[in-house]
């Protein structure tokens, strides 16, 4: 692990120890398994199945449906999670969900759908999931398609028709090839949005997310859900704290550097 990243780590827990972590459903963010790519959201498998063991046994993992409509009801949901992967690549249908399936563990994955239907890798080597292994996966019952736009857009730079037709297309995309319709957003990149963005994402989905690295307690707007990322480099020790709603100090840090690494950026 870098130097940088482990002293956040450690940080991000000394900050949790005075400032406790808030209560509420915890929803992790992973993007991609089977360490095809040296990134660092690229989980080993074998690292990816003890978290989900790990869940199945001392967790208690909700389907998003199941949990945004609890969380709208304004019910408490501490002590649950939710599983979710961004973007849509082949290691999804290859490598996590076999492992999803053999701890019987519900999972959502928001696909950018360009990707998937013009087959564009995603950055850092990241093949994209096929129209057909989807299907396969959507058959599972375990899986939920949710969107992540058309074409991977990062929609606070976006004029509002712009910001229409990348939602549009993804749900309509979704409906034909899948046969589901996609009730649930993921914002690329985890970019807060703007007042455009956000309404119509309102307008299209019965809920959104975010980053944040923090629990969603009752009351919540379900429509700025909060997530943590799951990285290689968590381990067992920083993945326990992730699952008990920790480490948001790691999350002001990723925001600080992303508000350098996109400004002007459009994908
Ligand atoms: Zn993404």
């Amino acid at each position: 692990m870098g130097l940088l990243a482990s002293t956040v780590k450690v940080t991000a827990h000394a900050v949790d120890v005075v400032r406790s972590p808030d209560a509420g459903l915890v929803i992790l963010i992973y993007h991609r398994v089977g360490a095809r790519t040296p990134v660092v959201v690229d989980l080993p498998t074998p690292v990816f199945d003890d978290q989900m063991s790990r869940l199945a046994e001392t967790g208690d993992v909700l389907s998003l449906d199941d949990a945004v409509g609890r969380l709208s009801a304004g019910e408490d949901l501490t002590g649950h999670q939710v599983i979710t992967f961004d973007d849509g690549t082949v290691d999804f249908v290859e490598d996590a969900l076999p492992v999803l399936d053999k701890y019987d563990l519900p999972a959502t994955l928001y696909v950018a759908t360009r990707h998937i239907d013009e087959n564009v890798p995603f950055p850092d080597g990241g093949q994209s999931a096929t129209w057909a292994s989807l299907a396969d996966a959507v058959s599972s019952r375990l899986v939920t398609i949710g969107s992540h736009t058309h074409s991977h857009a990062l929609l606070d730079r976006l004029a509002p028709a712009d910001v229409a037709a990348e939602l549009d297309r993804s749900i309509e995309l979704i409906g034909d090839k899948l046969g589901v319709h996609a009730s649930h957003f993921a914002y690329p990149k985890a970019l807060a949005p703007t007042p455009i963005a956000d309404r119509a994402v309102r307008e299209r989905f019965v809920s959104a997310a975010l980053a944040g690295t923090r629990a969603n307690g009752p009351g919540c707007d379900v429509h700025r859900l909060l997530r943590s990322p799951i990285q290689t480099t968590d381990g067992s020790r920083w993945f326990g704290h992730k699952v008990a709603g920790g480490m948001r100090f790691e999350d002001e840090v990723r925001q600080m550097v992303n508000r350098r690494r996109y400004r002007g950026a459009s994908a």
